[in-house]
């Protein structure tokens, strides 16, 4: 099964993506997760990817197309994939599809998470993450017991680059004009889509998706 998680940044794909991707044995594709990892690690990829998603912007498709192949090809034994940020322009969701042609597989549906704007600025300006183990807080809606510390290894709590206030709206702004059109591509190419609301709680949304996946 071969599924895209599909909303704005701040969704909840990745927290969605990760539970429904191990409930469901699938491998979660996560091209922002790729990236960081790859700037952490100090790679040509990561010095490049850098500077376009400090400024919130989309880092080039020839780029994103590179490592979602290599991904596809290392994992292609596994029962399939939940994409999550990708595809993020038209040009990707047609990549995608010709990747998936040359291994004999295909889409089965684009699930979108919906979020109202302001709430989205709350969840990605309020958020923190623990530098040493990970773990994700946000200052509004999931505090850490104290303040700038993580709960669970005490370590120093630290936003993303790309949290900060400014540059989120610019991400959704990115989101609207490039990616939304992404599902007119899917309509038109008869990809079923679904929406879920994603202002809920992490389990209620969960539930929705893993029931709609599982059907
Ligand atoms: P994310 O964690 O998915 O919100 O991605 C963080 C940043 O990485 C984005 O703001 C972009 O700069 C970059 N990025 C992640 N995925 C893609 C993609 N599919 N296409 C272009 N840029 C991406």
């Amino acid at each position: 099964m071969n599924i895209i998680l599909f909303g704005p940044p701040g969704a909840g794909k990745g927290t969605q993506g990760e539970l429904a991707a191990e409930r469901l044995d699938l491998v979660r594709l996560s091209t922002g997760d790729l990236l960081r990892e790859a700037r952490t690690e100090g790679t040509d990829l990561g010095q490049k990817a850098q500077r376009y998603m400090d400024a919130g912007e989309l880092v080039p498709d020839s780029v994103i197309l590179g490592i979602v192949r290599e991904v596809m090809e290392a994992q292609s034994h596994r029962a399939g994939f939940i994409f999550d940020g990708f595809p993020r322009t038209e040009t990707q969701a047609a990549g995608l599809a010709d990747m998936m042609d040359e291994v004999g597989t295909s889409l089965d549906a684009v699930v979108v998470l919906d979020v109202a704007d302001e709430t989205l600025v709350r969840r990605l300006a309020g958020r923190l993450s623990c530098a040493k183990c990970g773990v994700v807080y946000n200052r509004h809606f999931e505090p850490p017991r104290e303040e700038g510390k993580c709960d669970v290894c005490g370590s120093a709590l630290v936003q993303r680059a790309d949290d900060r206030e400014e540059t989120v709206r610019r991400r959704l702004e990115v989101y609207r004009e490039q990616t939304a059109p992404v599902l007119d591509w899917y309509e038109g190419a008869g990809v079923a889509i679904h929406h879920i609301a994603g202002d809920r709680p992490i389990d209620a949304v969960q539930a929705d998706l893993t029931a709609l996946l599982s059907a």
